[in-house]
């Protein structure tokens, strides 16, 4: 039985019990001139939705006109992933999906996390600009190259926040388009994460800075272009999409692994400074992929996480804690860069 239920004063929001599949809807008014106390009204109204495992049963509010669907009951530009048996919306206009940011469904967590993400790096920015940078004597080029990193992560967590939000809605186009730009998002953080990188990491070496960063820069120009590609989005490429996101990834080993000869080798002490920071980027950066195509661990508990501690949820964080670790990296190299000039010797090589 759905039952739902109209507030008095207000938006209408109706609290519907969810997981009855019912074509019955009863519907009634509530008397608005009842009097009765507002807390006394919720407990009334207020329902309570089965999220299976050991959550067993919260109370939800729900807009009107929004309702959550099983697997099965989801178009099929929508199903990804069938290990996530419930919570999922549908069929929504976009002012719909907007609304759906306050209910709880099984990408709540992943809008939030991403929401809360970009709400870090826009406040971290600013308090850098006017407070840290200033006191490192960051030069201009310091100050553009910190922006476009912290742009491109930003932009990336936006992108993240809107293919999540619109994913829902009744169009198909509208949804494909949002997760073109998802895929677009991941590799502008990746840009992001490139750019300061190489930057500070060849400081003092002009020539490999531009090589770097030149052919960085057409790579991921490279997979905008591919994206136009009609089967871009298919499942049929999901492989070629993992093939191409960990090339672009993986070709971070190269100025790596040059910068560590150019300064040295393993025992230099710039090196052991900053290789711990390197190889956490890429633990981190490793786990979230993991997460992302194993689909882990709600493979082994299909229907138990489809609220909470899914894979995709994992990779959101590790995501955000990615560019955290990065950003705070690229801080500490700049400041090493003003205390420790670079030698006449290489500047202009
Ligand atoms: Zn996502």
């Amino acid at each position: 039985m759905n039952k739902k239920y109209t507030k008095c004063n207000g938006p209408n929001y109706s609290y519907s019990k969810l997981k009855d599949d019912c074509d019955s809807t009863v519907s009634f008014q509530d008397s608005c001139s009842s009097n009765m106390p507002q807390k006394e009204k919720l407990m009334k109204s207020a329902h309570y939705i089965e999220l299976g495992g050991s959550y067993q049963y919260w109370p939800v509010l729900v807009p009107r006109g929004i309702r959550l669907y099983t697997y099965e009951q989801i178009p099929v530009f929508l199903r990804d992933n069938p290990y996530i048996t419930d919570g999922y919306r549908a069929y929504l206009p976009s002012r719909l999906c907007i609304k759906s940011l306050f209910i709880l469904s099984n990408e709540t967590v992943n809008i939030w996390s991403h929401l809360l993400g970009f709400l870090l790096f826009f406040t971290m920015g600013i308090y850098d600009m006017v407070s840290v940078l200033p006191g490192t004597g960051a030069s201009r080029e310091d100050y553009v190259i910190y922006s476009i990193g912290l742009f491109c992560f930003q932009l990336c967590l936006l992108c993240s926040v809107g293919f999540h939000l619109f994913c829902c809605h009744r169009s198909e186009k509208t949804g494909r388009r949002w997760m073109a730009l998802d895929y677009a998002g991941i590799f502008i953080g990746t840009l992001g994460c490139y750019v300061p990188g190489v930057f500070h990491a060849f400081y003092c070496n002009n020539y490999w800075r531009q090589v770097y960063l030149v052919t960085v820069l057409a790579m991921i120009l490279a997979v905008f272009f591919a994206q136009i590609h009609p089967h871009y989005l298919s499942k049929q490429w999901q492989h070629l999409r993992s093939v191409m996101f960990c090339s672009v990834a993986g070709y971070s080993v190269i100025p790596t692994l040059h910068w560590v000869w150019l300064n040295g080798g393993f025992s230099s002490e710039l090196v052991q400074a900053f290789i711990p920071r390197v190889l956490g980027m890429y633990a981190i950066a490793a786990l979230a992929f993991v997460f992302y195509v194993s689909k882990v661990p709600e493979r082994y508990f299909p229907g138990q996480l489809n609220y909470l501690g899914s894979s995709h949820q994992v990779w959101h964080v590790l995501l955000v804690l990615m560019f955290y670790w990065w950003h705070r990296s690229a801080l500490l190299i700049l400041d090493y860069r003003h205390t420790h000039p670079c030698p006449d010797l290489h500047m202009h090589t």
